[in-house]
């Protein structure tokens, strides 16, 4: 027992205490969240530099959906609306860079192109239009699986079908862990996907690994103290999971999002931006679905990538930055060549990526100030 074990997740210190506890503990760490939400509040907040001053250095990992989206997927998207196809994505896939041009670009020379907010208006577009073939580009975590899968679950209509990339984020952190790139001590797991898959989704990760994880929210306070009980456990040798955001995340998470994705989705390897295939981490459509993936739909036309040498943009460092390996200006092209004007890699278009939340909020500030 310390000062600090009887600290009360509803009756939380401030933000002054709980800077002041990690002070004394005179740490020499390092941790990672692998969430995009995080990263923004900790740079928008200074968080990141002012926690790195006393010993703490926070690295983001693969926690943005459209970055770790690999360049193949884009393709397959730029490539599907070049055949004519309606296709109907995400505004943050947009301005991701393929290999000649982005889905905004290819839009402006008339491919139909058309941004959503969910599949839901991807189920309204095709069902207004039976003569367009629509695609729905299906992007996201944990987060966003769960209302793919529900409307797919409820019967989509025939002219729609499913380019589907989702992905599940605890395979993830296993993988940066078993490769071994970097020393990590310990994890901050993101609160809003644990909301939907419960705690035990991110409990093998302390058993099998030995490395501490606190559940965190969004908010400054909430990654402090996350950062504290992390802290708090590595300074004691422990290796379990803590739950910081026990006001939403639960120990078994949203059981009906779980229930629908299991009648959707079967688990299997999946191909990650910077990391290859990482095995388990994909949400697949399961075999009774087949007729809507439009990977099987449209199998003759996107068998012509099957030959083409698809390569990431030539100099962008986004799989050192998911991997954390780097920071984003490591990359000699953050700031200068790569914008969020005139992105050349994921991590700078969308507000979730590494590279947009620094140019974007931490403009100007160097590591080693
Ligand atoms: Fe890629 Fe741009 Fe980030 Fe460099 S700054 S890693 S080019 S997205």
């Amino acid at each position: 027992m310390n000062e600090y074990s009887g600290w009360s997740l509803t009756d939380r210190p401030t933000a002054e205490r709980i800077v002041s506890a990690l002070r004394r503990m005179d740490l020499d760490i390092r941790i990672m969240h692998v969430c995009g939400g995080h990263q923004d509040t900790l740079v928008r907040h200074g968080l990141d530099r002012m926690l790195m001053d006393i010993g703490i250095e926070i690295r983001p990992g693969p926690g943005c959906p459209v970055c770790v989206t690999t360049q193949r997927e884009i393709e397959e998207a730029i490539h599907l609306a070049r055949r004519g196809l309606t296709l109907t994505v995400f505004g943050d896939m947009m301005r991701v860079p393929g290999m000649e041009q982005d889905l905004f670009t290819l839009r402006g020379s008339g491919a139909d192109v058309r941004m959503v907010y969910s599949i839901d208006d991807a189920v309204k577009i095709a069902s207004a239009h039976p003569e367009l073939e629509v695609v729905f580009m299906a992007v996201g975590f944990e987060t966003t699986a769960p209302s793919t899968a529900a409307a797919v679950a409820a019967g989509l209509p025939p002219n729609l079908s499913i380019l589907n990339t989702h992905k599940m984020t605890p395979p993830a952190v296993e993988a940066l862990i078993t490769m071994g790139e970097i020393r990590l001590d310990g994890f901050i797991q993101p609160g809003h996907v644990t909301t939907i898959t419960g705690l035990g989704a991110w409990e093998f990760i302390s058993l099998k690994y030995g490395i501490p994880q606190v559940v965190a929210g969004f908010e400054p306070l909430d990654l402090l103290m996350a950062t504290f009980m992390l802290a708090r456990q590595i300074t004691m040798g422990l290796a379990r999971l803590e739950n910081e955001y026990g006001r939403v995340a639960s120990p078994e998470g949203n059981l009906a999002g779980q229930k629908v994705m299991r009648e959707v989705f079967v688990t299997g390897d999946a191909e990650w931006r910077g990391f290859g295939s990482i095995p388990g981490s994909g949400l697949l459509l399961a075999p009774r679905f087949s007729d809507i993936d439009a990977r099987r739909r449209y199998h003759d036309d996107l068998a012509e990538l099957d030959g083409m040498d698809i390569r990431e943009p030539p100099g962008c460092m986004c799989g050192e930055v998911l991997r954390g390996l780097v920071y984003p200006d490591e990359c000699p092209l953050f700031g200068s060549v790569c914008t969020p004007r005139n992105p050349v890699g994921p991590c700078m278009v969308t507000g979730e990526g590494s590279c947009h939340i620094l140019l974007k909020h931490g403009a100007g500030r160097s590591r080693d100030s």
